[in-house]
């Protein structure tokens, strides 16, 4: 199934894993993994599929202007989020199940995210 859809057959060997409609799109899913915030505060992102260099380059504004509910997802695992992206544009925020009800806290751990200017997780 593609990874961003979840609607369509993945190509085979896509590297991503995506369908041929959302190749053609330019639509990709950004995954991180979230964990409790320093002294438990809040959520903070502990690894991604980008780096936090990446992340800062291309979706620091997009976060910070991102107004939108961020919905969840069955398809992702414990305490994981997603971006939703095409292109420039960032979609939608996606979260898992577990964190369903802290959906605020997970935007704002991926904007302090892309605040980092980090190489690495
Ligand atoms: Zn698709």
């Amino acid at each position: 199934m593609c990874r961003v859809c979840q609607k369509r057959p993945e190509i085979p060997d896509e590297k991503s894993g995506r369908c041929e409609v959302c190749v053609k799109a330019g639509r990709m899913a950004l995954r991180f993994r979230l964990a409790p915030g320093p002294g438990g505060v809040g959520l903070r992102v502990k690894a991604g599929e980008i780096a936090p260099r990446a992340l800062r380059q291309k979706w620091l504004a997009p976060l910070q202007a991102y107004a939108s509910q961020v919905a969840a997802r069955p398809h992702l695992g414990l305490h994981e989020v997603e971006m939703i992206v095409a292109k420039d544009h960032l979609e939608t925020v996606r979260v898992a199940p577990d964190l369903a009800a802290q959906g605020a806290a997970a935007v704002q751990a991926l904007r302090d995210a892309a605040e980092r200017t980090d190489a690495s997780w």
